[in-house]
């Protein structure tokens, strides 16, 4: 099982599956109230992907198939008493704001209010979920509200679009934590992702069943503004691919070309590029123990970006098979180890989608998913060879995997081990197994296991040496802090017993992964017993 990390996933040739659209969808939800205006009145938004490409204006809520039309008009649904919790202040500068503009922005952040130039819409987009062709997808709680300094804003969890289904458009604080600080702590270890500006609290209630076991229970509500150049996902060009609108499919193909690929001249050339993007993607992701949790084709971006974070977890242990999505519980196609062969799949889809813009040539297809692998194969023994601080020769391969082969015999913690390969460094050759890397075991590993361990070591410590490694350099692929699932959980349940200092003390922490930080080691703790089987920590539904 730990052998397929590196490797990308079965070899070519591939066969090239075409899906069949099923439109599904219908209920009914409530519509919107007035909008105040905007307190910043200077603030401008614009919109690129509404001005130049076809949307629907009806302002009909009721969910419905949209077609011929990539977005929907729509409003957010005011809410009773928001309040600003946490802030990117870098984020907020990519957007020319300062801190305190963001404390002014509050009503515009929860949708109370509407900022000069901005068309507020939902995007619609089909998908694959699970394995499946899922039809009409669209965005069911996040609202555009438009660009500002070529980034784009959205709300989730602003209230219901056509697109919501039965569910109320809205989120819970717990999701809505996890959203912010994960996408933070992925750009800060330097994993591109959509961004957070804000987190507000609606001062509304939301009624959840976490555990979807007949018990609902109302939660806070809460509101995230994401930033990204563009939410634009694989499912975005799947939907009017599955419905043969091929004219809509090209006007598209060619915004985004244009808008986000202007230096490629056609369809091919974009899929090898986001091809090779989601293949760098997903190695960093396993580079740095993060598992998606739902890699369905809606939730992948055509930046390359991480996109749509739900039931993600960090792998404490070094498990291939883990995920952290209940429910995936079963196939587990989710898992660790499987991400870089999905990421592959979900390029496939994409790649038939665009077939009609390649003249229906499967050859083109089929290169890309080469130039995936190829990608993906560059990009993770790049990765390991520099998280070890060894050279990435013709033996490399099969060293990193009996690595990974013995890290996944006992339960043992892969921030830990890895952040503490530099103070093994430091030292002379290990003669016994080095102290620094007890810690990373969660039980008492047998003698037999510690002496494989102590000669893979050994040949390690010689060839990071010969390659000139550093301990520092180590320390700076190796993180020291991650959002361990349990350190988000412990923020939440503070946050819901009304302390919110756990959360930004974690926010901060989670921003400078690679120092050492002193006071702070409560931080980069392995996962303590009670959060082993605790929802939130190991697992997570898609309850949010
Ligand atoms: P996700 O698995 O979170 O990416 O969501 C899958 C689809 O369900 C997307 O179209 C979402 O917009 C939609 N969705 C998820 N939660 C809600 C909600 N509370 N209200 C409306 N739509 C939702
Ligand atoms: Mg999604």
């Amino acid at each position: 099982m730990a052998r397929t990390i590196v490797r990308a996933g079965p070899p070519v040739k591939l066969p090239v599956r075409r899906a069949a659209a099923r439109v599904t969808g219908d209920g009914c939800v409530p519509r919107t109230p007035s909008l105040h205006s905007c307190p910043m009145s200077h603030l401008h938004l614009s919109s690129r992907f509404v001005t130049q490409l076809p949307g629907d204006l009806s302002l009909d809520n009721a969910p419905r198939p949209v077609k011929g039309a990539l977005w929907s008009k729509v409003a957010p649904t005011p809410v009773a008493a928001p309040r600003l919790v946490l802030c990117a202040p870098d984020v907020a500068a990519l957007l020319g704001l300062t801190p305190a503009d963001v404390e002014a922005l509050v009503p515009v952040l929860a949708g109370n209010a509407l900022a000069e130039g901005s068309t507020p819409f939902a995007a619609n987009y089909g998908g694959h979920q699970f394995g499946n062709w899922a039809g009409q997808l669209g965005d069911g709680r996040a609202i555009g509200l438009g660009e500002l300094n070529g980034y784009e804003l959205q709300l989730k969890g602003a209230g219901p679009t056509p697109y919501s289904r039965r569910a109320d458009g809205r989120a819970v604080l717990r999701s809505s934590i996890r959203e912010f600080l994960c996408s933070e702590a992925m750009h800060h270890l330097g994993v591109p992702t959509t961004r957070a500006l804000a987190l507000v609290k609606t001062g509304e209630d939301v009624v959840r069943d976490l555990l979807y076991d007949g018990h609902p229970e109302a939660e806070p509500g809460a509101i995230v503004c994401r930033v990204a150049p563009s939410f634009l996902r694989f499912g975005t060009f799947e939907l009017p691919a599955a419905r043969d609108d091929v004219a809509l499919l090209q006007k598209l193909f060619d915004f985004t070309r244009t808008q986000y690929f202007p230096e490629l001249p056609d369809a091919e050339a974009v899929l090898h590029e986001v091809a090779r993007r989601t293949a760098r993607l997903v190695a960093h992701w396993q580079a740095v123990g993060f598992v998606h949790g739902v890699m369905n084709t809606d939730n992948m971006s055509m930046l390359g970006l991480t996109l749509d974070y739900g039931p993600y977890g960090w792998t404490d242990d070094f498990n291939p098979g883990w995920t952290p999505n209940t429910t995936d519980a079963r196939e587990r196609r989710y898992r660790y180890g499987n991400q870089p062969a999905v990421g592959m799949w979900n390029v496939e889809r994409l790649g038939v989608a665009l077939l009609p813009l390649m003249g229906d040539d499967e050859a083109k297809l089929e290169a890309a998913l080469l130039e995936y692998q190829r990608a993906f194969e560059t990009a993770a023994a790049d990765r390991w060879a520099a998280k070890l601080g060894v050279k990435n020769d013709a033996d490399f391969i099969g060293f990193v995997n009996e690595l990974f082969a013995w890290l996944g015999e006992v339960e043992t913690d892969m921030t830990l081990f890895f952040r503490g390969l530099s103070a093994v460094l430091k030292q002379a050759q290990p003669t016994r197994f080095p102290d620094a890397l007890r810690p990373a075991f969660y039980g008492e590993p047998g003698e037999a296991h510690l002496a494989r361990g102590l000669a893979w070591l050994s040949r390690w410590w010689h060839q990071a040496r010969h390659a000139g490694a550093t301990a520092a350099q180590l320390d700076a692929q190796n993180p020291k802090y991650v959002l361990r699932n349990w350190l988000a959980q412990e923020a939440i349940d503070a946050a819901h017993a009304g302390d919110e200092s756990k959360l930004r003390a974690l926010y901060q922490v989670v921003q400078r992964p690679f120092d050492e930080q002193p006071g702070q080691e409560h931080f980069a703790q392995k996962r303590p017993e009670w959060a082993r089987n605790r929802p939130g920590c190991s697992s997570l539904s898609c309850s949010s």
